[in-house]
């Protein structure tokens, strides 16, 4: 794509290396294709190319954003299909950051909007207000169908009906400290314990640190660590993710330094995409961009890492058919497609594939909160694909989807480590079926 930015304009390394994304499209739009929203509103706008198009406009002519803008960047899910589907290797994912960031500079919301996100951000990155919040949350579950009555309430009603029922106690994993393994030490890794999925889901982390000491894995949860910064990056609050991420990268380095690390492991796709991409947002910032490139490069999500093991056979072979639901940061922005399938189906699972995986299932950080309507579309489409397989359960590697998928499905909805870590030993995980009965049937 011709491009026609002054070099006043391209003496900032943002829009230079927005310039550089643009370049590489060539108008082809095999991406509209594969694009959730495309494909859910038919409008060339709520497509990859159209918003590429949109994004250039508006940085070309150095304008403020304006309501167009805004709505369709908006609907934009991050799922960065288009960027698995895009033959030219356009990187869509850092064109759609500059975008919302400048968004973010440049246009005033409406006022129940600002709130949202602004509550949206000053919530979900800390867990003790996000504790707090879901318990308050449930006192306001049964105005949830009032709320939505009344257009700028929809998303708190979206948050009211996500919020569980019952908040997990609080994970002794939260704290700082090392999780020594039993067996001869084999490896040392550092875990992301992260913001909203120990509040939500505390198991997951544990399976891993339980599954990781098993098979002789030195788990340390560094002190200082935190939310990853994806929730208000992709708000486009730049300085907000930053923050998050120097606070992360430094907490690392401090354990590289001090004790070596083989990998950082994460749990949440989300999460991982983010990290992984800490290089490239750090790359401006001298003090940090090596410290980052190093943190990006040891990244790892947890299927990834454990792929890299030589794994002893499993000590029960469930034998349940698992549906593996691949997020979308695992298998768009992460690339990660092979191994949760491998290690499922190693661990004794009949691993099937839904119909469709490619496409979003509509959870994608706060979507589902502030675009209610289409992210309930894309819900109800990877159910029924789901569902169709017959499987006794759902498999995944995010808890966004883990929270999605589940308020819909009549199915268990597992994280991937707790059926590994059940299949190497570790305890079943809660709400699963009866292998004996389902294989009696
Ligand atoms: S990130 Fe997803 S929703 Fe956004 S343009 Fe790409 S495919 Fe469409
Ligand atoms: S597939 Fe790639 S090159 Fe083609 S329109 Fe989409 S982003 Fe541009």
């Amino acid at each position: 794509m011709q491009t026609n930015f002054t070099s006043a304009q391209l003496a900032d390394p943002h829009v230079q290396e927005s310039e550089k994304i643009l370049r590489k499209c060539v108008h082809c739009g095999f991406c509209t294709a594969t694009c959730p929203t495309y494909v859910t509103l038919g409008n060339e706008l709520d497509s990859p190319r159209g918003r590429i198009y949109l994004i250039k406009d508006m940085l070309e002519n150095g304008r403020p954003a304006d309501k167009e803008i805004v709505t369709h960047i908006d609907r934009c899910l991050s799922c960065l299909a288009c960027m698995t589907t895009c033959p030219s290797g356009v990187n869509y994912m850092h064109l759609v950051d500059h975008a919302r960031a400048h968004i973010e500079k440049t246009y005033r919301r409406p006022l129940a909007n600002r709130l949202t996100r602004a509550l949206l951000a000053f919530v979900l990155p800390h867990r003790g207000r996000f504790r707090a919040a879901l318990k308050l949350a449930k006192l306001g579950r049964p105005f949830a169908g009032a709320f939505d009555k009344v257009a700028v309430l929809k998303p708190l009603a979206a948050m009211l009906r996500l919020a569980p029922a019952s908040v997990p106690a609080t994970s002794a994993l939260e704290k700082p400290g090392v999780h020594a393994p039993k067996v001869a030490v084999l490896g040392r890794v550092a875990i992301l314990t992260g913001c909203a999925q120990p509040v939500l889901e505390p198991g997951i982390n544990e399976a891993t640190v339980s599954l990781l000491n098993r098979l002789g894995i030195e788990v340390v949860v560094p002190k200082g660590e935190g939310c990853c910064g994806a929730l208000v990056h992709h708000m486009g609050r730049e300085e907000a993710a930053l923050v998050s991420a120097r606070q992360n990268v430094d907490a690392w380095t401090r354990e590289i330094e001090k004790g070596g690390l083989d990998a950082i492991v994460i749990t949440a796709s989300g999460c991982g995409t983010t990290i992984k991409d800490y290089g490239f947002m750090l790359r401006l910032d001298p003090a940090y961009a090596d410290k980052a490139a190093r943190v990006s490069a040891l990244a790892k999500d947890i299927t990834e890492y454990l792929a890299t093991l030589d794994l002893p056979e499993p000590q029960h072979k469930p034998g349940l058919t698992v549906a593996y639901h691949s997020a979308c940061s695992m298998q768009h922005g992460q690339k990660i497609t092979r191994q949760p399938k491998d290690l499922l189906a190693r661990a004794g699972f009949i691993v099937k594939e839904p119909r469709e995986g490619h496409l979003c299932c509509g959870s994608a950080g706060t979507y589902n909160i502030m675009q209610p309507e289409i992210s309930a579309k894309l819900r109800e489409r990877k159910v029924k694909n789901i569902e169709a397989t017959g499987a006794a359960l759902v498999a995944t590697g995010n808890i966004g989807c883990i929270t999605q998928i589940a308020s819909a499905a009549n199915m268990p909805v597992v994280h991937t480590v707790k059926l590994l870590d059940w299949a190497y030993g570790g305890e079943k995980p809660a709400g699963l079926p009866d292998e004996r009965l389902l294989a009696a049937e």
